[in-house]
This record gives structure tokens, sequence and C-alpha cells, in this order.
């Protein structure tokens, strides 16, 4: 017998969640008829939802016994809600896929068959199309990954997805990745391994919306870049050398024109241009360096990825204890 753990993180996702269901046991029933070794369960994550996912997750756990869930505490984000998961999924495979469907069930039998014969490790989804997706959000997402490929030696590769069919030893190497500022993208691109890319066109939610702001998913990239990079940290040195050149013409004109007595106020003005330039460039270096200490901070505190709140285990041990009373 193979176990596959299919991994849903779910954040307010009420709507789709019924439909998620119905999409994925279709799926997982037929495999199970092709594949007779293949067992799955479903382990959701209820990253601190404030509408009725929790309760759904109840109902799904009360008639299906193949369900599982951890809901944590608060919303700690997806990539908490990726590692609780990845930790608590018993499979001997795991997948990872969002709730909102467009991470398409239909490719499980295909991802099953990449990774069957140990051929690959993992079987991924890539987009090759941004359709539903406003111009200006592709551009500055094809910008990062420019970014972040040249900064990191981690490819980080552009479309690929949280959409993945991982063979258990893949699994134990993520998790052996314990950091608490995750870039799943990166971590996933770290640990290596035989990887399949699927091309897919990207499809849109069939309900609810995505939590992700403009403002939301920039932070996300700086994260990226900070989490597998260092580069910007030099920064200040390639600013200190461009300054370095640039003053010595200046302070030359600057001498001379001193001793030939050029009008003052006009050395004035381009001296105070030049001290608030280099002053804001010492300014932006020691913010990226601020930025990389608040990073080792977290990191130092060691503080838990996420905190559960409640649990299938919890629930029907509480409804069984009801219902003996
Ligand atoms: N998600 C989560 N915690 C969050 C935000 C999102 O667990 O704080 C889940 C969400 O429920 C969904 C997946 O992560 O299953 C992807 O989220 P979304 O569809 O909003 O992102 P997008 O598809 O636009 O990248
Ligand atoms: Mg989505």
């Amino acid at each position: 017998m193979k176990l596959v753990s299919v991994v849903v993180p779910c954040y307010n996702e009420e709507e789709v969640l019924p439909m998620f269901y119905d999409e994925i046991t279709k799926v997982t029933d037929s495999m199970k008829k092709e594949h007779s070794e293949l067992e799955f369960e479903f382990l959701f994550i209820n990253d601190g939802s404030k509408d009725r996912t929790l309760e759904i997750f109840r109902q799904l756990a009360d008639k299906d016994k193949r369900v599982r869930y951890i809901s944590f505490s608060r919303n700690f984000g997806k990539e908490s809600g990726m590692y609780a998961g990845l930790k608590n999924a018993r499979g001997d495979y795991v997948v990872v896929m969002d709730a909102d469907l467009q991470h398409p069930p239909a490719f499980l039998p295909q991802m099953y068959n990449f990774v069957k014969d140990g051929e690959f490790d993992c079987a991924t989804t890539r987009r090759v199309s941004r359709t539903g997706e406003s111009k200006v959000r592709s551009f500055f997402a094809r910008m990062f990954y420019k970014i972040v490929n040249k900064m990191s030696q981690t490819e980080i590769v552009d479309g690929a997805q949280d959409f993945r069919f991982m063979t258990r030893q893949m699994v134990d190497a993520i998790l052996e990745m314990s950091e608490y500022n995750r870039f799943s993208k990166g971590i996933f691109s770290w640990v290596g391994f035989r990887v399949k890319y699927m091309p897919y066109e990207n499809v849109e939610r069939p309900a609810g919306t995505t939590s992700w702001s403009f403002w939301g998913l920039f932070k996300y990239a700086i994260e990226g870049v900070m989490a597998f990079s260092t580069a910007p940290l030099a920064f200040a040195i390639i600013f200190a050398i461009i300054c370095a050149v640039i003053s010595v013409p200046l302070f030359l004109v600057a001498l001379i024109g001193a001793i030939f007595c050029w009008q003052v106020t006009t050395a004035v003005t381009a001296i105070s241009g030049v001290i608030f330039l280099v002053g804001a460039l010492i300014l932006f270096c020691i913010g990226i360096v601020g930025m990389y200490l608040g990073k080792t901070y977290m990191e130092v505190k060691n503080r838990p990825i996420y905190l559960t709140g409640e649990t299938d285990e919890s629930y029907r041990g509480r409804k069984a204890s009801g219902e003996s009373k």
C-alpha cells in the first residue's frame, strides 16, 4: 500500500472548499481504480480563517474518515500552512495544492505517473501564461524572477508553483529546513532532486478572492530575495566605490573653484546636493543591513512556525466523549 497525503492550506475558503472536496475525491477515486496500491488522506490546514472554513472541515471529517485537519490559533501565512501540512503528513507521497482549484486536481494522475517509478522525486506544474492577471502584475512578477535569479545561486523558476507531488524523501529534505522565514519557492528549489515541470495554462478561481494584495506580493518578493541571497548586502560596497570615483573630480573642481574664487553659492548648492545623495545612499545601505539583522533576530528567537488550535483528532475525541456520555 502506498499512502498519498494531499495537503491543502486554506484561508477563508468556505466558498470553494465543498467544490474542491468534490473534485479531489473524484480524481482520487478514479486513481484508486487504476492503481489499487494507492490510499489517500486529505490534510487540510485552517490558517486562522475568519469564515466558516473550520466548520466545513468538521463536516468533511464527519463524513469522510480520510479527512484530517489542523486549525491554527491564528493566521500564520500560507508558508506556515504548507510546513504544518508537510510535517504532519503521513504519506509515502505528499501533494501540496491550493484549495481554490487553481491547481487542478486533474493533474494528479499524470503527476503520479512521473514519480511512481522513481524517475522523478517531484512533479509540479509551471505556468506558461499569466492570463487573468493584470499587465502591471505580470511585468513585476517577471522582473522579480529576473532579479532574484541574478542575485541568488538558488534558481527560482519563473511560473513554478506550490502545486507539487513529492516523494517522502524530498518532503523530509524540505522539513530539515526548519527556518522561520520560509520562502518555499526557494526551498523547493534549494533541496534539489529530480523535478518534472509540467506546463499549464493559468486558470482563474471559481469562487472566493485571492488574499494577495500588490503590496503583499511586493513584500513577498523582498522576502524571497533576502531568504536566498545576501547580494543586497554588497550594495554598500558598490555604492561606496561609485561615490569614491565621483568624489575625486568634485573635490578637484571645488578646490580649483576656491582658489580662483568662483561664485560660492553654486558651489554650496552642488555640495549640499552631493551630501544629500551620499546621505541617502548610506541610509539605504544601513536599511538593507537592518533588514537582514531583523531576519536574523527572528531566526535566533527560534519561535514556532505555527501553533495549533484544533485538530481532527481533538475534534473526533471531543465528539466521541460527548456521544458516550
Ligand atoms: N492561503 C493560506 N494562508 C494565507 C493566504 C492564503 O493558507 O494567509 C491559502 C489559500 O487558502 C489558498 C492558497 O493559500 O489555498 C493560495 O492562496 P490564493 O489563492 O489567495 O493565492 P494565489 O492563488 O492568488 O497565489
Ligand atoms: Mg489562488
